[in-house]
């Protein structure tokens, strides 16, 4: 064989084995956060007395969601402002401790993906709502890549199982549910319409009691997650009630979550941004 063609097939076949390990690297770290690490330290803060405090977590070992992240930050902050919230915006695992903890009236992992605090950190974090606190979850905190059943259980309601790919970002009429929390539905249309990243669950998370408060029509979307060559096994739907917002009363506390929220579009839309304003005055009422 001619030296330059052995030099063509040579470096045809360092490409396929870089991509092929660049993209190895991508699933893993989609699927199972990395790198790990931990911050173990409380971070020093001086709560005030007379506002209700707001911890917006921010951290991902997963996928980062950059563009709906930064997005949120100066909305939420705004948010803060009008309802006269006192707000911590971090990504410093530390303060998942007991007693800073107790000081949160809401806990929101936004876009929070892969395992982002310890197994104490995490004890704490279910002691907590299941003592009267809140823990909110914005899309990609709905990803498989946390590992916890505690959270998947209570915070979730189903696994998550993938989203479309083909194409990724499909728009849909987001429906009011028939019954909906008079304080999470305040404000809000019986029907929107919106673009995202339609996240699919292996179950609905109704069947598991949580009180659903959007849908979309999952028959109108077309749910094809498959990548071809790797994955083959991603061509469902959840049919017609595919929720998208729900919410469970958990021990004296509460969680409520969305899938919606994948990018800085999402924070441009006025409903998805009351749902989440809504939200947090919700889990504010202690029932
Ligand atoms: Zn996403």
């Amino acid at each position: 064989m001619k030296k330059v063609v052995k030099i063509i097939l040579w470096s045809v076949l360092v490409i396929i084995l870089l991509l092929g390990g660049l993209m190895a690297g991508f699933i893993y770290k989609v699927k199972n956060g990395f790198p790990v690490s931990y911050e173990t330290e409380a971070p020093k803060l001086a709560f005030p007395a007379n506002q209700s405090a707001v911890l917006l977590f921010s951290k991902s070992t997963g996928f980062r969601h950059s563009g709906s992240i930064d997005a949120s930050k100066p909305i939420i902050a705004e948010m803060a402002k009008k309802n006269n919230w006192f707000l911590v915006e971090t990504e410093d695992g530390g303060i998942f401790n007991a007693e800073q903890l107790a000081k949160f009236s809401t806990v929101i992992f936004n876009n929070s993906t892969g395992e982002v605090i310890n197994d104490e950190q995490k004890r704490a974090l279910e002691k907590y709502v299941e003592n009267g606190g809140s823990l909110m979850g914005i899309h990609g905190a709905g990803d498989n890549s946390h590992h916890w059943d505690w959270y998947v259980q209570n915070l979730l309601g189903a696994e998550f199982s993938h989203h479309p790919l083909n194409p990724q970002f499909q728009k849909a009429d987001v429906l009011l549910d028939s019954q909906p929390d008079s304080l999470l539905s305040a404000n809000m249309p019986s029907k929107w319409s919106h673009t995202d990243e339609w996240y699919i669950f292996l179950e609905n998370p109704r069947k598991k009691n949580f009180d659903i408060l959007y849908t979309i029509n999952g028959d109108l979307i077309k749910p094809d997650g498959n990548v071809s060559l790797l994955v083959s096994d991603k061509n469902f739907g959840m049919g017609k009630d595919h929720p998208v917002a729900w919410s469970k009363k958990i021990g004296k506390g509460k969680t409520f979550y969305t899938s919606m929220g994948h990018d800085e579009t999402a924070w441009k839309n006025e409903n998805f941004v009351r749902l989440i304003e809504n939200g947090i005055k919700w889990t504010q009422v202690k029932k």
